[in-house]
């Protein structure tokens, strides 16, 4: 990605918490630049819409509008607060709707521990992990029919009269949808996760899988992404069964294993230091995205991204959590941390660490909005844009 000096960054405000926390993260990025580059580089910001802000201002029932397309793909990045999810009508999800629209097929999540944070596990210091969650395929394609619709009955009539099938019982009432995983859709997203081990010098990729029950898609899934390592970065086998390739940046070697996806979440409680790049399909990368944020201080604080080939999108992963919306008690650090994940991707890594560091000190001095400060001893409680203010002095 090239990047101007004065690059127009789209933002979707979002709703609820959304219009707490979005100004706030732009006003640290903006401290985090200005310091960082000297005032040589300063992004513009410029709202695009979605949501229940986007009926506010389009009306119509426009949740989602064309312009906002138009913008992402224009400007090949964005940022967004949570969406309000309208109840009814055509749209299943606004982010579904987003990823699939543009193609964004990586959901990044990185999970790290920040000194201080509550936890509910032991050493939560060992959490370093980053997971490659693949965005398009599994049943989140939404290839799904109600029960007793038409469509689920022609689909059960077919798979019952022309495919053999004889394992549906209940053929009434009985919803039905379809698990898609392409070999393509596998090697785009294995193959970016191999990209950042090499890149970011991690020790090991994880394909996690429920393969050996769904062999065709889930373990198809894990067969697709061993051939790859193979095939692509020549991976090879020791005596051990270790499959492993080299690093052509640091000449280490990168592990390439498999876990089955209930055993992972198991292990990963038990033994975080054996995971470091983890990739899943969508539905497992889904439960251990928000299982693992869980264990460095929850979803409150942690980062994701929506990447695709020619666009990202970098999001909070919360909602909109609108019984706190307004109240200043909603945590930024999602959303801030989303722009951290930007920056790097604009290649402004100075100013992204900046912003990790200052953070980090709010966080180690204890000075935290109300979800952190209730449960830290001897805490002062933050509102959110105190918050903020605190990582702008310490920037
Ligand atoms: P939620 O994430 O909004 O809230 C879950 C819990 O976490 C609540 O107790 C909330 O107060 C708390 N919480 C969330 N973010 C927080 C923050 N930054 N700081 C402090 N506490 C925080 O999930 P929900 O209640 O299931 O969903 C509410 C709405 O958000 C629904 O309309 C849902 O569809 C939507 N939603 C949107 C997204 C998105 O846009 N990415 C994701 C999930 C849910």
């Amino acid at each position: 990605l090239i990047v101007p000096d004065n690059p127009i960054v789209p933002f979707i405000r979002g709703d609820g918490i959304g219009a707490d926390i979005t100004p706030v993260m732009q006003k640290v990025v903006d401290a985090a630049v200005a310091k960082a580059y000297s005032q040589k580089k300063k992004i513009s910001w410029m709202e695009i819409y979605a949501g229940g802000r986007s009926v506010e201002v389009y009306g119509d029932n426009t949740w989602l509008p064309d312009e906002t397309f138009d913008f992402i793909r224009k400007y090949h990045v964005a940022i967004k607060g949570p969406l309000t999810t309208p109840v009814g009508g055509g749209i299943r999800s606004l982010n579904v709707a987003l990823r699939q629209t543009l193609d964004l097929y990586i959901c990044l999540r990185p999970v790290r521990y920040f000194k201080g944070v509550p936890s509910p596990v032991k050493h939560p210091e060992l959490v370093d992990t980053v997971i490659f969650r693949e965005n398009a395929e599994d049943i989140y394609a939404g290839i799904e029919w109600e029960a007793n619709s038409e469509g689920a009955k022609k689909l059960i009539a077919f798979l019952e009269n022309e495919m053999n099938v004889k394992k549906i019982r209940f053929t009434e009432n009985c919803g039905i949808g379809v698990k898609p995983m392409s070999k393509a859709g596998t090697e785009r997203l294995i193959g970016a996760a191999f990209e950042y081990a090499i890149d970011h010098d991690r020790k090991s990729v994880t394909i996690v899988h429920k393969g050996n029950i769904m062999k065709f898609t889930e373990g198809a899934f894990k067969n697709w992404g061993y051939k790859l390592a193979e095939e692509k970065y020549g991976a090879t086998k020791d005596e051990n069964g270790v499959v492993s390739f080299v690093n052509p940046k640091t000449q280490k070697r990168i592990v390439v294993k498999d876990c089955i996806a209930d055993a992972f979440l198991q292990n990963i409680l038990l033994y975080p230091q054996d995971y470091d790049v983890v990739c899943a399909m969508n539905l497992n990368g889904d439960y251990i995205s928000d299982a693992l944020a869980a264990e460095v201080g929850g979803i409150g604080i942690a980062p994701g991204a929506n990447i695709g080939a020619d666009s990202a999108i970098f999001e909070a992963t919360h909602g909109t959590a609108p019984t706190i919306a307004g109240t200043g008690k909603a945590n930024p650090g999602s959303i801030i941390l989303s722009a951290e994940l930007m920056l790097r991707h604009m290649g402004w890594n100075e100013a992204a660490d900046l912003i990790v560091d200052a953070m980090e000190k709010a966080i180690s001095s204890k000075r935290v909005t109300s979800d952190f400060s209730g449960l830290m001893e001897g805490a002062t409680t933050l509102t959110t844009s105190e918050f903020g203010d605190e990582i702008i002095k310490n920037i």
